[in-house]
């Protein structure tokens, strides 16, 4: 079961996700895809706020994000207006960043909605549309790192901000409510979670009803556990500071570091953004958006369940990594074999990825070949043990698995299969067995057996030394 409720506590997550599937940025032209390039060569005048440029709204990310809010079921706004959050970072050149807003008449693209853990239920506040700005890269830690380089390349790449009500009670929630969100990131097809910085997250925690604390900067879904661990323990330590403060997680040395004290709303000077007329969010887009919906992490564990029989738990690892769902649907296409294959792909293959800190998407293992070896145990061919070896050998090589080696793996001696067959070959011949135990020349009899047993694949020599030494036993 998960951890118990910490009700002395309140976690609410800030999440922004990049929309890697756009062609270009939010507002202007530039390529989205900015991974790998020469640092300030992704830019262009409107992502640089050059004075006199002007912004245009990049149609495909509002249909991307009126996707994810339908998908988490939240209201969706007939407008939306854009606003100028004001502030200056050497992050922004405009001094300011074009986002949403949802009070004094700002109209964010959707509010409400949820997302359904195992036994909770996390509500959403609101879902946004915004720019991201641009890249700040240290050396080192932020705390330590004698200068600070800035990289545009980012800046204007569009951005959907979903902020949850503080309904989450430990660290561990926040993770898995992370990863149900990254599932239906995945599903829905918007974000490629795995590239650097897609899926980003700020924590806001307060313990017993202390003031709020912000941690910003958090990387990976191990660090918000961590972070807000160490969070926990420090404002139950501690306490928090008077007025709202911002910490950084600084994942090398595994602690908090006070940045600043949180800006207040007001600090930012919300107003319109008068370049952007607002933008009409019509009853066709909602309906073409939900009519062309994929199949969500949800829908798919229950279909799970109902069409390969798997228990729960197994349907819910595997719909929770759209990758692992895929491959396991792929594989029982060629051979039906779904609790061998989910038990395969769950304890073994799971597993490994988690020692090596992997993400389900790394894996080159071909479906073909998960539904070969489940084939060629249900065969007789190997036994457990050896398909499993084989699977795990198969992920960590990235190599196709020869069709030649389950004939071979029997032939060099799985001794454990032969075994099994000699004794079932007993157990099925009390005769035979008889008459080898008077007469040395009938064991070639029974080894003839358990060949006809194999198809024909166990090593002969091996078959023999197994089968005198079973006899020994007997006699
Ligand atoms: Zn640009």
């Amino acid at each position: 079961m998960d951890a118990k409720e910490d009700l002395d506590v309140k976690i609410g997550l800030e999440v922004h996700c990049h929309l890697t599937s756009l062609k270009t940025k939010l507002f202007c032209r530039c390529p989205a895809d900015y991974y790998n390039k020469e640092p300030n060569t992704n830019i262009c005048p409107v992502c640089m706020g050059l004075p006199g440029s002007l912004p245009v709204l990049n149609e495909q990310a509002v249909k991307h994000a009126l996707a994810i809010a339908l998908a988490l079921g939240s209201r969706v706004s007939q407008k939306m207006v854009f606003y100028r959050k004001n502030y200056f970072y050497p992050d922004l050149p405009k001094n300011f960043q074009i986002s949403q807003y949802d009070k004094v008449g700002g109209l964010p693209l959707a509010t409400g909605g949820q997302i359904r853990l195992k036994d909770k239920v996390v509500r959403i506040r609101r879902i946004q549309l915004e720019e991201d700005p641009a890249k700040i890269v240290y050396e080192g830690s932020i705390s330590t790192s004698p200068y600070a380089l800035v990289d545009y390349n980012r800046s204007g790449v569009a951005l959907v901000e979903i902020v949850t009500e503080p309904d989450l009670t430990t660290p561990k929630q926040a993770r898995q409510f992370l990863q149900k969100l990254r599932a239906i990131l995945e599903h829905l097809g918007v974000c490629n979670c795995d590239l650097e910085a897609a899926l980003r997250c700020d924590a806001n925690i307060s313990v017993r009803g202390g003031y709020r604390v912000e941690i910003k900067n958090i990387g990976s879904f191990k660090d918000v556990e961590k972070a807000l661990s160490f969070e926990v323990t420090r404002q139950k330590m501690l306490g928090a500071k008077r007025g709202m403060e911002t910490r950084h997680w600084d994942d090398v040395r595994g602690v908090t570091i006070s940045l600043r004290v949180k800006e207040e709303e007001q600090d930012y000077r919300y107003f319109p953004e008068a370049d952007l007329p607002p933008y009409i969010i019509t009853e066709d887009l909602i309906a073409e958006t939900l009519a062309a919906m994929p199949e969500l992490p949800d829908a798919r564990r229950d279909r799970f369940i109902k069409q390969y029989n798997l228990p729960h738990q197994a349907a819910e690892i595997l719909t929770s990594h759209k990758s692992l769902a895929d491959l396991f649907e792929k594989s029982i296409e060629k051979y039906r074999s779904p609790l061998r294959i989910a038990n395969w792909l769950i304890s073994d293959i799971l597993g490994y990825l988690n020692r090596k800190d992997l993400d389900p998407s790394t894996l080159k293992i071909a479906p073909e070949d998960i539904a070969a070896l489940a084939r060629a145990v249900d065969e007789g061919l190997i036994n457990e043990q050896t398909g499993r070896n084989l699977l795990l050998k198969a992920a960590t090589t990235g190599k196709r698995i020869e069709q030649k080696i389950f004939a071979e793996v029997s032939k060099i001696g799985d001794e454990a299969t032969i075994k099994a067959l000699v004794d079932r070959v007993f157990k099925e011949n009390e005769k035979a067995v008889k008459d080898a135990l008077k007469n040395e020349k009938a064991i070639n009899y029974l080894i003839g057996l358990v060949m006809k047993a194999s198809g024909g694949k166990t090593d002969p020599h091996i078959t023999r030394s197994v089968i005198v030494a079973k006899l020994k036993q007997l006699s």
